[in-house]
């Protein structure tokens, strides 16, 4: 039976060619890596959970105006997706410091930032992913001004539609980082949120009890990554209909 070509393999997803040109069809893993991939592990049904949780943050911004490769989910771990020319770097907004902000600046982790803070790190593995001035992106040619100002606008735009949604389920978005791809329309580039927003990619820190709901709970062995996953889907109503009845959101008091 041929199976779609594989086009590239990252840490948590594979990306295979599109049934159409310009689309590509993204598969989410099982598998979790920390620490560039120094720590790993398979964790049962997280490839499925961020399947589901990147459709509905990346629907959400569609449906308010900020461009994402979305396109639709086509089943349990596969979303199909426009392809776009990833710009090589990661995109950190901040709302409270934590991770490499606080160990690096000596910020005590869950302080309150007085304004989002957006930062940028070279996407390169065998450097891990170096922070990089807005000097050193233009200087070396990652990406233009024009880019940048319309990067940080995006990025800041995501701030508040998760801010927001992840507020209304009692969840605090510390931090969380983006990709960013390049798309032609009628040869006029547009920048739009690649990639995946997910646990995976966020700080996301219950507001009562400030129970840690993301990727800090592989990293630093506080628990059930999956049942953390679960627990903010099922916040957000977005668990599949085969493990919950859950179909809207749910308001914390
Ligand atoms: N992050 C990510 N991938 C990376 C590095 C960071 O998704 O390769 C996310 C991370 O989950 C957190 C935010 O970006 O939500 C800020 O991460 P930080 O710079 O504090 O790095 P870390 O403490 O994860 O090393």
């Amino acid at each position: 039976m041929a199976r779609r070509k594989k086009i590239y393999e990252g840490k948590a997803k594979i990306l295979y060619e599109g049934p159409e040109p310009g689309t590509l069809v993204q598969y989410f893993k099982d598998d979790a890596t920390a620490f560039n991939a120094q720590k790993k592990a398979t964790i049962e049904g997280k490839g499925v959970l961020n399947n589901r949780l990147s459709e509905f943050f990346m629907s959400g911004l569609n449906a308010i105006g900020v461009p994402t490769h979305f396109i639709r989910r086509i089943n349990m771990r596969e979303q199909l997706i426009r392809q776009v020319e990833i710009i090589p770097l990661e995109v950190v907004v901040r709302n409270f410091a934590a991770g490499s902000l606080s160990k690096r600046l000596g910020i005590p982790e869950g302080q309150a930032l007085p304004r989002p803070i957006v930062e940028f790190y070279y996407k390169d593995d065998a450097l891990g992913d170096p922070l990089v001035s807005e000097e050193h992106i233009i200087a070396f040619g990652w990406a233009t001004q024009q880019d940048l100002d319309d990067m940080v606008a995006l990025a800041l735009r995501v701030n508040d539609f998760l801010s927001g949604v992840m507020m209304g389920v009692g969840i605090r978005l510390v931090d969380f980082k983006i990709e960013i791809g390049r798309i032609w329309e009628n040869d006029y580039p547009r920048l739009v949120v690649a990639d995946e927003i997910s646990p995976d990619s966020c700080r996301l820190w219950d507001i009562k009890t400030g129970e840690k709901l993301d990727k800090d709970v592989f990293r630093r062995d506080l628990g059930n990554l999956a049942e953390a996953y679960t627990e903010v889907a099922r916040r957000l109503g977005v668990l599949p209909s085969n493990v919950t009845h859950a179909t809207k959101p749910t308001l914390i008091n």
